[in-house]
C-alpha cells in the first residue's frame, strides 16, 4: 500500500499488516487463493517454456533426461521461488479490484476521531 519492502518475516511468512502504514494484507478469509492462481499460471508457463527450450536444445535426438531434469527442477523450484511475489502481486490486484472501505483504511490514514465535548 505504502511501498514498504519488509512485509515478510520469512520466505513464506507474510506479516498480518504493514508495519509502516497498518494496511491489513489478508482482507478476507481465503483472499490469497488468487495468489495461488497467479503462482500456478506463472510456474506452469515457466515449466512449459523450459520443456520447449530443452526440446529445441536436444533436437533432433530429444534426450529424455535432458528434457525431464530441467523441467522437473523448474517445476519444483519455481512455485516456491515465486511465492512472495505472487502473494504481494495478488494483494495489489485485490486492492485495485476492491478499493479500501473507509472502515478498513490503514491506521495512519484514518481520520482522527472527533472529540466529544
Ligand atoms: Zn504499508
Amino acid at each position: 500500500m505504502c511501498g514498504e519492502w519488509k512485509i515478510f518475516t520469512g520466505w513464506f511468512a507474510l506479516q498480518p499488516s504493514c508495519q509502516q502504514c497498518g494496511f491489513v494484507f489478508e482482507r478476507r478469509e481465503g483472499q490469497f487463493i488468487g495468489g495461488i492462481g497467479v503462482n500456478t499460471m506463472v510456474s506452469f508457463t515457466a515449466i512449459v517454456a523450459t520443456m520447449g527450450l530443452c526440446f529445441l536444445l536436444t533436437a533432433p535426438e530429444f534426450s529424455l533426461p535432458w528434457i525431464l531434469g530441467p523441467t522437473l527442477a523448474v517445476g519444483i523450484i519455481m512455485p516456491a521461488a515465486f511465492f512472495p511475489v505472487s502473494k504481494t502481486l495478488w494483494a495489489a490486484i485485490d486492492l485495485i479490484m476492491i478499493p479500501l472501505e473507509p472502515d478498513e483504511a490503514p491506521l495512519r490514514q484514518r481520520p482522527l476521531p472527533k472529540r466529544s465535548e
